[in-house]
C-alpha cells in the first residue's frame, strides 16, 4: 500500500528495529515507547481495521496471537505483557495498518 509507513517497514524501505519476522508478520520496536518494552506486531498484509477481518484474516490474527505468546519469553516478556489494538478515531489510531502493541518489561498501570 503506497504511503503506508508499516508497509514500508515490512518491505524494508525504511529502517526499523526488527526482532522477529516470518512470512506473515513482523515484530519491531515502537519508535516512541510507552513502556520499557514496547513492540509492534504488524501483519505483512495491509488492512487497516479489525472491522475488515474476513475468515482468512481472523485466522491470521489467531495465529499471530499464538506466535506472540510463544515468542514472549524470548522478547523479555516472561513476566507478562499487555496487547493493545487501537481501532479508529476514538482510540487515536494513527497508523492505518492493523498492528498490535505489545507492552511489558515492567508493571503496567491500568489507565483508560
Ligand atoms: P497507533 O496510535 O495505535 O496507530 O500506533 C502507531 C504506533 O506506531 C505509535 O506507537 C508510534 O510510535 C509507532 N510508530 C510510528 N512510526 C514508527 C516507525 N517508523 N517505527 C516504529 N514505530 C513507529
Amino acid at each position: 500500500m503506497e504511503n503506508c509507513i508499516f508497509c514500508k517497514i515490512v518491505a524494508g524501505e525504511i529502517p526499523s528495529a526488527k526482532l522477529y519476522e516470518d512470512g506473515e508478520i513482523v515484530i519491531f520496536k515502537d519508535i516512541a515507547p510507552l513502556a520499557r518494552i514496547h513492540l509492534l506486531c504488524v501483519p505483512k498484509e495491509h488492512f487497516a481495521y479489525l472491522s475488515e477481518l474476513d475468515d482468512d484474516r481472523a485466522a491470521l490474527l489467531g495465529r499471530t496471537l499464538k506466535k506472540i505468546a510463544d515468542l514472549a519469553p524470548s522478547l523479555g516478556l516472561a513476566e507478562g505483557y499487555r496487547l493493545v489494538v487501537n481501532q479508529g478515531e476514538n482510540a487515536g489510531q494513527s497508523v492505518k495498518h492493523l498492528h498490535i502493541h505489545i507492552l511489558g518489561g515492567e508493571t503496567l498501570p491500568w489507565e483508560k
